[in-house]
């Protein structure tokens, strides 16, 4: 893999944490949500009160990020690279680029980090809530939990487990802290049983947590295994 070399990289038994003064966000305080919300608040009253902006535009861009740049969008880029293996050797390349020149979904700086058998990669923000919105859209509540945000470099395995993953001591773990320069998309193991899938298919059933790397990618209890897995290819057909 390339591109890594500004990356914040923790593995899972080094107990240090030496946050780089790269991150950006320019506080040091821990987090105060109040804070922040009141901080927005004031800077929306001031645009709207020069009229650089209209609160409509506003909940009309909060809204987006709400409904429609939901966890589908990193859905696709997923079930894209998991079907096209030369897609998916450019999304690890230099994952900012195949987003957006071939999805054209434009963002923060993104990296692409492939789980495998051995190596699980899991992402937090220690800082604050770095996340890579124009993909998964808007963060999980735990993802700005300061438990989250400290355990995870600390102890990501107990983690993972009591986020319902239990990661095997083969399993090497990696954790990833977002910053305002970089942000993370865990491409996470396709699951077995899903050979002759559609992309639509394969993007139906990943989820947010996984491309956090938090999860893996399950196939629903409900769909029968056979399905989709003729010989023929493509079929599918379970609806
Ligand atoms: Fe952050």
């Amino acid at each position: 893999m390339s591109g890594q070399g500004h990356s914040h990289r923790h593995h899972d038994r080094e107990h240090h944490h030496d946050h780089g003064h790269e991150h950006g966000h320019g506080h040091h305080h821990d987090h105060d949500e109040p804070y922040v919300s009141l901080r927005a608040r004031a800077l929306e009253l001031l645009l709207v009160e020069k009229g650089l902006i209209t609160s409509e535009a506003i909940d009309r861009i909060v809204s987006t990020y709400e409904h429609d740049i939901g966890p589908m969008v990193g859905a696709r880029v997923v079930a894209r690279a998991w079907t096209d293996p030369e897609f998916k050797a450019r999304l690890l390349a230099d994952g900012t680029t195949a987003v957006r020149d071939e999805l054209g979904l434009v963002g923060a700086p993104l990296m692409v980090l492939e789980n495998t058998p051995d190596t699980h990669h899991m992402v937090v923000c220690t800082l604050c809530s770095c996340y890579p919105w124009h993909v998964l859209g808007l963060p999980p509540r735990w993802y700005k939990d300061h438990a989250y945000r400290s355990r995870a470099v600390i102890e990501p395995r107990a983690v993972l487990r009591e986020l319902g993953l239990e990661l095997g001591p083969e399993v090497r773990v990696e954790v990833w802290d977002s910053s305002a320069d970089l942000r993370y998309l865990v491409l996470p193991e396709r699951p077995a049983g899903t050979e002759g899938w559609t992309e639509e298919q394969l993007a139906a059933i990943v989820t947010r947590d996984a491309m956090i790397g938090v999860a893996r990618v399950r196939l629903p209890a409900d769909v029968p295994v056979a399905a989709g897995g003729g010989e023929d290819g493509g079929a599918g057909g379970a609806d």
